[in-house]
């Protein structure tokens, strides 16, 4: 490699050196406790993913750049240059991991795997070796707000088709689906198609919310991808629109990764403290229930139900008891998993792995354990509020053929909603 490239890539690394990263790469005790962590280490024995192995790349290149040690004794102190074959290591294990964050837990000394390879990631952008998919992803939604004019009407008219279906549901004519409207006191953020908007809009009709929906959708590829500055400009989208309306609340939808960057990322990237709240759509129905905006008939589902904390709204979100007592108030046999909450295992369709074909074997592969966890609660139906979750969910039912129903919680909100009119 150039030293020219080099220097751009362990420039990288400086810029991104916080104190709190330093600590990171400083303190591996090396126990390897993350290993028993990891799904996907658990699921395929291969080093590649052990969480500790996949951050000692990146620590190989600061013990050369950023320490005497290293600097002077490297072959000593295992550090390395960022060349072709430590880069083609970085990528595998880094586009891997779904930042699930379960090594973190369980690591003595909260040693943040996940981020060290957000770190990573703006190494391989800066390299050119970011993933193809998730970039294309990222900025297809940025064309999209950077052309906004040209895909306004054909948005407004899928909206217009999901109001029809939104009065059908809720049996009232004046039912709708606002958009634009100022003044309005909650902006509804939900993914692109009428499976995340039909039920919200239902529930907040039935609550007689004073909403609007977002005209973008709040899923980030950006985030996915490792750019910041990208995923910053695609979650400003809704934030604009929310400052603009003079909306009191964001609520996003069942979207993990999605209600993380609103929740705990966008306010540092952009340098703004928000206006408003942000919520996820969760804790906004459980409120509705406890306050009797809205009733659900308890016994309205007598199969078996679990529920599966997706990481970034669980773990990494602290949204644990609202999912939980939404459900117990529909459904007559809720089974939780073990272990659960902080200590629920990943799933394996996080981090944008769903979008990544050709990692669908090995993202299959890695479900094994929460395969195990589902089975064992002999559950029919597993709800789950994140999208990626499900398709993970449901690509595991299909493959085994389990007979299993995936749902958005939303969805059985609305099936044991009773209708007050
Ligand atoms: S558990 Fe923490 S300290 Fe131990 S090897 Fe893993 S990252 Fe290092
Ligand atoms: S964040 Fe999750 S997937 Fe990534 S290394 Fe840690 S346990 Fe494994």
């Amino acid at each position: 490699m150039e030293p020219q490239q080099v220097d751009t890539l362990t420039g990288v690394l400086d810029k991104k050196m916080t104190r709190q990263l330093k600590q990171y790469l400083d303190i591996c005790a090396r126990c390897a406790i993350c290993k028993d962590a990891c799904h996907q280490y658990v699921a395929t024995g291969d080093l590649t993913y052990l969480p500790a192995r996949r951050a000692e790349l990146i620590r190989q290149i600061y013990k050369k750049y950023f320490t005497k040690t290293g600097e002077f004794v490297p072959a000593l102190y295992e550090a390395r240059d960022p060349d072709e074959s430590l880069l083609d290591e970085l990528y595998e294990s880094t586009y891997a991991c779904t930042g699930c964050r379960r090594c973190m837990y369980y690591c003595p000394f909260s040693i943040d795997t996940a981020w060290i390879l957000s770190v990573a990631k703006a190494i391989l952008i800066a390299a050119d070796r970011g993933n193809e998919m998730l970039g294309q992803l990222a900025d297809a939604a940025l064309m999209k707000s950077d052309n906004f004019d040209m895909f306004r009407d054909i948005i407004l008219d899928g909206f217009k088709d999901i109001e029809g279906k939104v009065k059908e549901m809720t049996g009232d004519p004046s039912a709708e689906i606002p958009v634009d409207k100022e003044g309005a006191d909650v902006l509804y953020v939900a993914l692109a198609g009428a499976h995340s908007i039909l039920p919200a809009a239902a529930i907040f009709h039935e609550a007689g919310t004073n909403w609007t929906l977002s005209m973008f959708e709040s899923a980030n590829y950006g985030y996915f991808f490792g750019d910041a500055e990208k995923a910053r400009r695609i979650a400003d989208r809704f934030m604009d629109e929310a400052k603009r309306l003079g909306v009191k609340e964001v609520v996003i939808t069942e979207c993990g990764h999605a209600y993380r960057v609103a929740q705990f990322f966008h306010e540092a990237w952009s340098g703004e403290k928000h206006p408003f709240k942000v919520r996820h759509i969760l804790e906004v129905i459980d409120e509705y229930i406890r306050d009797g905006r809205i009733t659900v008939r308890h016994g309205a589902i007598t199969e078996p139900v679990t529920y599966h904390d997706p990481c970034q709204v669980g773990r990494n979100g602290g949204i644990f008891e609202q999912p939980r007592d939404i459900v117990r108030a529909i459904a007559s046999d809720f089974r939780d998993m073990t272990p659960n909450r902080e200590e629920q295992w990943c799933c394996g369709g996080g981090g944008g792995l769903v979008a990544i074909a050709e990692m669908e074997d090995f993202r299959l592969k890695s479900g094994a354990k929460k395969l195990e966890q589902v089975k064992a609660t002999g559950a029919r139906i597993i709800a789950s509020p994140c999208e990626n979750c499900r398709l993970q969910l449901e690509g595991l039912n299909d493959q085994l053929d389990l007979g299993l129903t995936v749902k958005p919680v939303m969805d059985l909100v609305v099936d044991a909603m009773e209708i007050r009119r």
